[in-house]
């Protein structure tokens, strides 16, 4: 019998925390979540949990200090790491989408023609604004990224919404969905058959969750 423990990485604390231990639990699989703890092994499964910030989970999978991980799609999609995306996991649910002010009438993407677009996700922005054969300036900033255009720093964001409130309280209408995501289970592109197994019933158990609740 081997010792083999599997490696997760999970959102440390924020949306995504809460739901994916909900899931390891609901799986039947018992982690002790001390506060401030690097990372936690289970105790009925050969699998040990590092909380880390999300933006970090695709380069750690990538680089093999993590095996596998839960992260949002668009974290997933805009790190361009190289992955493997296994699973949707049904939670974290929002869209990345362009949002202007609430006067504004926005008809199409060639609205934003030669604008300044503020976000935390340039790389998805760029890959929009190019399938659409728009040239416009990405700001990128790390957060509060609503504010901009009230300060006058961007003529548009490109921000992740759920239910649109935080736009409306900033005097933004949501335009344009330019990504629906979740979350998703990734993992390390060179598994050995050994680690392969243990996923393997790691996502069985997700699928029955995910079936139960259907
Ligand atoms: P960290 O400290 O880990 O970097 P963060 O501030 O980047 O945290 P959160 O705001 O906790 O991240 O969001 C984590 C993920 O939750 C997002 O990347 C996205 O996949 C998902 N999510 C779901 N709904 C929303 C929403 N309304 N706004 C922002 N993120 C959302
Ligand atoms: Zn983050």
């Amino acid at each position: 019998m081997s010792n083999m423990k599997l490696r997760l990485a999970i959102q440390k604390s924020g949306r995504l925390h809460d739901d994916s231990m909900r899931l390891l639990k609901e799986c039947g699989i018992d982690i002790s979540n001390g506060v401030n703890k690097l990372k936690s092994e289970a105790s009925n499964f050969p699998l040990e949990v590092f909380f880390l910030r999300d933006d970090d989970i695709p380069q750690y999978v990538e680089d093999a200090v993590a095996d596998i991980g839960f992260v949002g799609e668009n974290v997933v999609y805009e790190k361009k790491k190289k992955i493997d995306v296994v699973e949707k996991l049904g939670f974290g649910k929002c869209r990345l989408s362009i949002a202007i002010s609430k006067g504004e009438n926005y008809t199409s993407a060639a609205f934003l023609q030669g604008k300044r677009i503020a976000t935390s996700y340039p790389v998805l922005v760029e890959d929009f604004l190019k399938a659409n054969n728009i040239t416009a300036e990405i700001h990128e900033i790390s957060g509060s990224v609503e504010i901009a255009p009230g300060i006058g720093l961007a003529d548009a964001i490109c921000d992740l919404v759920s239910s649109g409130s935080t736009l409306f309280m900033n005097g933004l209408q949501e335009v344009e969905p330019i990504l629906q995501s979740q979350a998703v289970l990734v993992k390390n592109e060179q598994l050995s058959p050994e680690q392969q197994a243990i996923l393997d019933k790691l996502l069985f158990r997700i699928q029955s969750v995910k079936k139960a609740k259907n």
